[in-house]
């Protein structure tokens, strides 16, 4: 039964990836630009990559579907930074559209894979859609991942996949400190089954740890692992018109994770009661 349900939920899970393939956005190249101090982004139209320059060598948080590897390396190069300086790739979730490519950056850049417990497996697998990485570490909620100066925080935002990660670190622009936050995932996917999950028995309590921690962070720069979650492209158009810098968006961000933490809330309602 167990087999079933599982096979179900991937038939599901493709299914919703076959039907988001259609945007365009997600193979789109995107202008590469500094967010703010040694944090660029660096992802196509809406898969978000992200890349944190140090003295050492850059960390690449995502690596995109497999196919888009060219293009966030095209990305690195248009801000004259060097693809193999990459030493370090972390990822949002093991998902495709955030994971799909970081077994093949691994092999391009030799860069180190550190991924959160829960989705080392999907990480390491070599089925159809998976990267087939080598982790080099794994990770655990609250390690910090250090290079070069720059510290990120690991902090486990389960429910979308297990091993949901949002990125926190400081960033420093204008002699001021901005906390960055990268969201991993707060959404529940088509098909995904927060009662009676017989797979993943906590998925409903780990979303709720999920808005709990996200609640509590101190955030200046809001982002994510979709452009869509914090408006990428209306912003980067503001940043580029001047004035202050629009991902400095505390509010924006506070009001996404409340948008997001009731849809959870009426889903799992709505599968309590057995609705369709
Ligand atoms: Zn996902």
């Amino acid at each position: 039964m167990k087999n079933i349900l599982r096979a179900a939920f991937v038939l599901v899970a493709l299914a919703a990836v076959a039907t988001a393939q259609t945007n365009p956005d997600w193979h789109a190249q995107f202008p590469a630009f500094k967010i703010a101090g040694n944090l660029y982004y660096v992802g196509t139209a809406d898969l978000a990559v992200y890349l944190i320059r140090t003295p050492q060598g850059n960390i690449l948080i995502n690596s995109d579907f497999a196919e888009d590897v060219p293009t966030v390396r095209r990305s690195i190069e248009q801000l004259g930074f060097t693809y193999s300086d990459t030493k370090i790739v972390l990822i949002s979730h093991a998902h495709g559209d955030h994971d799909e490519g970081v077994g093949q950056i691994q092999k391009d850049t030799g860069a180190r894979v550190m991924v959160m417990e829960g989705d080392v497996a999907e990480v390491q697998s070599t089925a159809q859609g998976r990267p087939g990485a080598k982790v080099d570490r794994t990770l655990h909620d609250g390690d910090t991942v250090e290079l070069g100066g720059s510290t990120l925080v690991a902090h486990l935002t389960p429910g979308h996949t297990r091993g949901c990660t949002t990125w926190a670190m400081q960033v420093e622009e204008g002699g001021k400190k901005l906390n960055a936050v990268i969201i991993g995932s707060p959404n529940v996917n088509q098909g995904y089954i927060l009662a009676g999950n017989k797979d993943y028995p906590t998925i409903a309590q780990d979303y709720e740890k999920t808005f709990k921690v996200l609640k509590s962070l101190p955030v200046d720069l809001f982002l994510g692992a979709h452009g869509a979650y914090f408006g990428l492209k209306a912003k980067y158009e503001r940043m580029k018109a001047g004035g202050p810098n629009p991902f400095i968006d505390p509010a924006g961000y506070r009001a996404y994770v409340n948008e997001r933490e009731s849809a959870f809330r009426n889903e799992w309602e709505k599968q309590k009661q057995g609705k369709p």
